[in-house]
């Protein structure tokens, strides 16, 4: 393949390291077999996957494990991310948050420079496609989404949206429904989430995964993880809650941070870690919000925050935020809207109970009372978090129901199936039902 031009340095390669798939057969034996004969099928089909950054966020964390498992199973994928400008990810995550339901406009100047920074990026595209020949192109969320209008005709693509959009701002919507209708298909990760104008047999819905081999996810002792967290000033021996979540309005910390304080009348041991580590390039809002938490939070000794990766020793981001979600009695993800909310996941594989929000992406999750709770303000929060801390036997039969579901339903063979099937249907192969 020839070396890029200059126009292309808007697109960087993320390096993945291919896996092999055989150490999942034991996760769900049906899943594993279909993923292995659909792969057989794909071998060397090129699959070409762009987002707006390589870590940081649920988007990233998910291609990891994707795009590694792809290539084990002998697909030709490829992984690469945007490298917008400050400007342009500034609207972007406005259109994210007017997505999400926020109210409140994109100006004409905006639009204009959403259109012009994509098609800009875009303008080498030709060049990269004929070097590169995709035979699928996915783009992920919003960012890349305009780069529809660069694609060949005769490639298939998918926009894959992760986001929350059971009540989206109209006016944001429909600015990017042209560009959304121009692809083949559109994945989202609930039903609700369609837009009315988008065809059903265009939709497709993926429930999204964690990849349970990862450091992230791998078991680590309740113990270790502790031992772990005392080397930040934790006390492994009083009670421990967390939430793990990109500093985002949307994520509630200040309403983690009600919660707590309401909890600690009845346990005044209590300590809250809250750990939203500056990774996403896409994330222009993290550092403003984390300097309202932190004025929030008062320097209260016993609330622990984390937002410099550069802070941690000797550990990686992942393997510490394994650590936090082991190490603690109860999970929050306090979110007002969720998308789907991989952290709930991840709390509830390692069998924690897990104390989420209201909204549609964690209710996809947690069914209220039985593995997890979901609440609608930071008083009902704190009683659920008294209730778990104080009532051992409630704690340990939702923590044991939080990762029955997980490993039933939301880990990442069941997926990768779900992919290799609209793939399939895309480049030749057996039909993939639609909504
Ligand atoms: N995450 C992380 N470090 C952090 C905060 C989050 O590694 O400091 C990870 C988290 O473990 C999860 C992903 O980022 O895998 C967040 O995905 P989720 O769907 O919960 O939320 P998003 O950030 O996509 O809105």
């Amino acid at each position: 393949m020839r070396f890029l031009s200059d126009t292309m340095l808007f697109l960087s390669k993320v390096s993945i390291a291919k896996r092999s798939f055989a150490p999942y057969r034991k996760f769900n034996k049906r899943h594993f077999v279909s993923v292995t004969s659909r792969a057989r099928k794909l071998r060397g089909k090129r699959i070409l996957h762009i987002s707006a950054t390589r870590s940081g966020g649920g988007v990233a964390e998910i291609l990891q494990s994707q795009v590694a498992l792809e290539q084990g199973l002998g697909l030709d994928s490829k992984w690469f991310v945007i490298q917008g400008s400050p400007g342009f990810f500034k609207i972007t995550k406005k259109i994210h948050n007017l997505l999400q339901g926020k109210s409140g406009i994109l100006t004409p100047q905006e639009k204009n420079l959403y259109i012009s920074e994509s098609s800009r990026m875009s303008s080498g595209l030709p060049e990269f496609f004929e070097n590169l020949r995709p035979d699928l192109l996915i783009m992920h969320d919003p960012q890349p989404a305009a780069f529809v209008n660069s694609f060949p005709a005769s490639t298939p693509s998918i926009l894959r949206l992760h986001i929350d959009l059971s009540i989206p701002n109209v006016s944001a919507l429909e600015f990017l429904r042209p560009f959304i209708e121009k692809y083949s298909r559109v994945i989202i990760s609930r039903k609700d989430y369609r837009p009315l104008w988008l065809p059903l047999k265009k939709t497709l819905v993926i429930t999204p995964t964690i990849d349970p081999l990862t450091p992230k996810n791998q078991k680590m002792p309740t113990r270790k993880a502790r031992k772990v967290l005392m080397n930040y000033g934790l006390n492994p021996d009083c009670p421990i809650i967390s939430q793990v979540s990109r500093f985002d309005a949307w994520k509630d910390p200040l309403g983690v941070i009600e919660a707590f304080y309401r909890a600690k009348n009845e346990l005044p041991h209590l300590q809250l870690i809250l750990a939203g580590f500056f990774q996403a390039a896409d994330d222009p809002e993290s550092v403003e919000i984390f300097k309202r938490v932190q004025r929030y939070a008062k320097g209260d000794p016993d609330i622990f925050l984390f937002e410099n990766p550069r802070l941690l020793k000797d550990i990686s981001i992942d393997l510490f935020v394994n650590a936090i979600q082991s190490a603690s009695d109860v999970v929050l993800q306090k979110s007002l809207r969720e998308g789907f909310g991989l952290t709930v996941t991840e709390a509830m594989w390692k069998g924690k109970p897990v104390i989420g929000g209201m909204s549609a992406g964690i209710a996809l999750q947690i069914k209220n009372g039985k593995n997890g709770f979901l609440v609608r303000s930071p008083s009902e929060a704190a009683n659920r978090i008294v209730a778990l801390i104080k009532d051992r036997k409630l704690h340990s039969k939702i923590g044991k129901e939080a990762a029955k579901s997980v490993a039933k339903n939301f880990l990442i063979p069941r997926s990768l199936k779900e992919h290799f099937e609209i793939y399939s249907r895309l480049l030749g192969g057996r039909a993939a039902k639609s909504v």
